[in-house]
């Protein structure tokens, strides 16, 4: 008989801040410019719903493991429920409750018809096999089996987890239900489902509008320089679609190192490396090894922070130089960051607006499987890029309505589309 023991790290949410009260700040400042009404506001400041479940997995050395996972739906007036499954040590609840609204405001803000959620168990996928990682997302699907579902709530890659596990969930539900659903995840291999530009959508969203940006202040993309700080799905393809836009990368790092090339970092080399070396830059010879904490301050005219969140803080802003930050991963910037990036005038183009190409992509990927047909990597591309430049404008605009920074602009159109479905559909 095999042995219990219960594994259940402390996931601490150390010394970053907390990414919900990062984003109820924002929130907050939005809301107040809005005029939101206290019942709205009591609504949207809390998630619809909160489930943890407790995974048991036989591991490989026959005894078995309980797991912690959670799913936070956040919102569902706009649509069924959508947000990605982040499998990570520092899974933390209130994180994942920051990043399930900021699903709600990313899809708003992008205007497609979903809500907002997120997931997570707290586990080191990096120290299991393949074999307990799918009886720990199989255990996972079963678990919130009667939450997921194409029109109820549907999960997506995130950190820790990719097509393989999508796969998995994917045939875990169909099972469960005695159908196959296609539409219950988005992120699938392209054979089972997928959507042809769908691995670089998110970098080429953060592409799209860090032209966007660069054509707003009045900079032309052949004569601008880059930093990219993580490099993988969202910062590599951000780094190949900006390098072949003219921009001059000159800094890439990721969980093992920075590097910096004064004359531009070819970006292909760099790719082909990391797919060398076990997906890491550790080594790369193209560059020169720099301290990874200098990169988000080097010099560089535009700055896409890809990586994790909070690695902008009050203690580096001060010495940031770009004139452009654009967000590739979601809350790289602690709130506690912004009046100083402000008083700076740096322009940023916050997450929720900034990789909104991953999720905006992911819908076109449940909209096939819905309509049980394909469509051609340049439909996806065409209607992609268009979202995210209407998206991108109306923002901007925003801005200059409510003279507010990007940033707060973004929570408003958000917040605002979400308000007034409240008020058409009534009902409290
Ligand atoms: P990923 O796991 O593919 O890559 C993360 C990269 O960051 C790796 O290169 C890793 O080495 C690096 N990294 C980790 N910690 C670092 C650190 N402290 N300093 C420098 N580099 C570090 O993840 P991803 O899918 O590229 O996601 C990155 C971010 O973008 C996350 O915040 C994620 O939530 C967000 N995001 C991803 C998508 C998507 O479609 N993949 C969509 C929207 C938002």
């Amino acid at each position: 008989m095999a042995t219990h023991t219960v594994y259940k790290e402390p996931a601490p949410l150390m010394d970053r801040e907390n990414p919900l009260e990062s984003m109820m700040s924002r929130f907050n400042i939005a809301a107040e410019i809005l005029g939101l009404d206290d019942e709205t506001y009591n609504v949207l400041k809390a998630p619809d719903k909160q489930i943890i479940v407790n995974i048991p997995v036989t591991m490989d050395n026959g005894k078995i493991r309980v797991f912690e996972g959670y799913r936070v739906i956040h919102n569902t007036i706009l649509g069924p429920s959508k947000g990605g499954i982040r499998y990570d040590i520092n899974v933390h609840l209130d994180e994942v409750k920051a990043l399930a609204a900021w699903m709600t405001w990313k899809c708003a803000v992008v205007d497609i018809p979903y809500g907002g959620a997120k997931g997570g168990i707290i586990c080191d996928p990096t120290k299991m096999s393949a074999g307990e990682i799918e009886r720990m997302t199989r255990g996972y699907t079963l678990a919130l089996k009667d939450i997921f579902g194409p029109d109820r709530d549907i999960p997506a890659p995130d950190m820790g987890t990719g097509p393989r596990e999508m796969a998995w969930l994917m045939d875990e539900f169909s099972k469960t239900n005695g159908m196959t659903s296609p539409a219950v995840v988005t992120g699938k291999p392209l054979v089972m489902g997928g959507s042809l530009g769908r691995t670089e959508a998110t970098g080429r969203g953060v592409m799209v509008s860090t032209l966007a940006a660069l054509k707003k202040l009045g900079l032309n993309p052949a004569d601008v320089s880059a930093a990219v700080q993580g490099f993988g799905n969202v910062g590599s393809w951000a780094a190949v679609l900006l390098h072949g836009q003219g921009v001059k990368i000159k800094a890439v790092s990721d969980i093992s190192g920075a590097y910096w090339n004064e004359n531009g970092i070819n970006i292909d080399d760099a790719i082909a490396y990391k797919n060398a070396h076990g997906g890491r830059l550790e080594g790369f010879e193209g560059a020169t090894p720099m301290d990874p904490t200098e990169l988000l301050t080097s010099d560089v005219d535009v700055l896409v922070p890809a990586a994790v969140e909070d690695v902008i803080t009050e203690h580096n802003a001060h010495d940031i130089k770009a004139k452009l930050i654009v967000e590739g991963a979601n809350g790289p910037t602690s709130a506690s960051a912004d009046p100083i990036i402000n008083e700076k005038g740096i322009m940023v183009v916050p997450d929720i607006l900034a990789n909104s190409g991953g999720v905006t992509v992911s819908y076109f990927e449940w909209v096939q499987n819905k309509q049980g047909f394909k469509w051609s990597l340049e439909m996806v591309t065409e209607r992609a890029d268009r979202i995210m430049s209407d998206a991108f404008e109306k923002v901007y605009q925003t801005s200059l309505k409510y003279k507010i920074p990007m940033r707060i602009a973004a929570y408003v159109v958000a917040i605002d589309k979400v308000a007034q479905t409240y008020k058409f559909r009534g009902g409290f």
